[in-house]
């Protein structure tokens, strides 16, 4: 279990929380928010702050502005409709330090629900600037610190890791609580079979991932570009799929660190590969199916069929599923194939299974089966960190439960 404090091991009645969350919501060309999960994600820890009986000051960043001027980047959308979730009155201060921010937050009472301007509207921000840390905790008047934002927990900020020093109580919310618990306790101790999926373009982005899943797997199972460079290490050829040359050597050592662990690693038996990839057009040439070996003038862009079956079979007996990377280019529709029959094997396999990863996510929320699953991490690269064993700077500074 992790030994994090949440806010269910404090007493903050009565009590100004400022509060890290993660409203980096998309905008649509008409400025609407086109897809409000991360506002959706973070009601449960703000509502039981306000049951509590304290009083919320909300923070967060939004996109990447130069400076105030960038006003496309205001939260202001996301205060309007977080009122509306929360059925009440959001106080919205459009600015996140200053005379505005004391007026608005002195004036709280219980159960009051602010939200400050984009901190990233301050360079100080990126930079965990101290004393502009300290200001957000003074002129707030804040007594304790709730991170929720897991998706930044890999950024030491301001906001994001900063203002912790200047605080006595410095706990996680419930969402930060549960991708510790899915990511965490459920692949420290999991349930076995635990099976780990593992996909995406690079090995070199996820070798250290690999590295040290192999310590907790009983298998593991490779697709995406990344089984290209592991076939180029077992000797095959691989014609012009995308592959790292560079990183054989460390796809070697990982075979032999699953044969030592005896983890069973599966890599494709087939492939669908094609002669041409239009990645602007969303198109590719014909598909075929080749075995072990791919031919000159071809490339891999999916598991093939027989793979399909390899894997749905490893699936259906696991307990405990963590994918993290997609099979294919599934972003194109005729290379989806193998990423959606992974998505629908894993949400059918009754097992625990934990979705982790940006593009990964993207995936099972196309495939249609994401409401399957047991858990999907909000945290991209938090996530992939996170797995690879790294303290994130967001929850190094929270309080632990000794
Ligand atoms: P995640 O964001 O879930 O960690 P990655 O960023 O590692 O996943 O990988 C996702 C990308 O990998 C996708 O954009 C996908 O198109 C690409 N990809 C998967 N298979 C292939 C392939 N065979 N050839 C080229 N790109 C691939
Ligand atoms: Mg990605």
């Amino acid at each position: 279990m992790s030994n994090i404090k949440t806010i269910k091991d404090v007493d903050l009645k009565g009590k100004k929380v400022f509060v890290r969350v993660d409203f980096n919501v998309p905008f649509d060309a008409q400025g609407n928010i086109s897809d409000d999960t991360r506002i959706v994600a973070a009601l449960p820890t703000i509502q039981y702050l306000l049951d509590e009986g304290a009083m919320v000051v909300l923070t967060s960043h939004l996109g990447r502005p130069k400076s105030k001027a960038d006003t496309q980047f205001s939260l202001a959308p996301v205060a309007k409709a977080l009122a509306e979730k929360l059925g009440k009155n959001v106080t919205f201060v459009d600015d996140c330090i200053g005379e505005k921010v004391k007026e608005a937050c002195s004036k709280m009472k219980a159960g009051d629900v602010v939200l400050l301007e984009n901190s990233r509207f301050y360079s100080e921000e990126k930079k965990n600037d101290p004393e502009f840390a300290k200001k957000l905790v003074e002129d707030t008047g804040a007594e304790a610190y709730v991170n929720d934002a897991f998706g930044t927990a890999h950024r030491a900020h301001a906001t994001t890791a900063g203002v912790a020093a200047y605080l006595p109580i410095k706990v996680a919310g419930l969402l930060i609580e549960k991708e510790l618990e899915f990511l965490g306790s459920k692949t420290e101790n999991p349930v076995r079979p635990f099976t780990v999926i593992l996909g995406g373009s690079k090995v070199s982005d996820k070798i250290t991932v690999i590295d040290s899943l192999l310590d907790k797997c009983d298998a593991m199972l490779i697709g995406g570009a990344m089984a290209y460079t592991f076939a180029l290490a077992q000797g095959r050829t691989t014609g012009t799929s995308l592959v790292e040359p560079d990183k054989i050597d460390l796809a070697k050592q990982a075979l032999a660190k699953a044969e030592k662990k005896g983890v069973k690693f599966l890599l494709p038996v087939d492939n669908a590969v094609t002669q041409s990839i239009d990645f602007a057009a969303g198109k590719v040439g014909p598909l075929e199916v080749m075995g072990g070996n791919i031919e000159e003038g071809w490339a891999g862009v999916d598991i093939g069929p027989k793979t399909i079956e390899l894997y749905k079979e490893q699936i259906a007996k696991s307990k405990t599923i963590l994918w993290n990377g997609p099979m294919g280019i599934f972003e194109i529709k005729d290379c989806a194939k193998g990423t959606f029959a992974i998505a629908e094997a894993v949400a059918k396999s009754g097992a625990i299974s934990i979705i982790g990863g940006g593009d990964s996510v993207k995936a099972i929320k196309k495939s249609g089966f994401a409401k399957d699953v047991s858990f999907i991490s909000t945290g991209g690269g938090a996530s992939l960190e996170f797995l690879e064993g790294k303290e994130l700077p967001g929850v190094a500074v929270l309080d632990k439960k000794c």
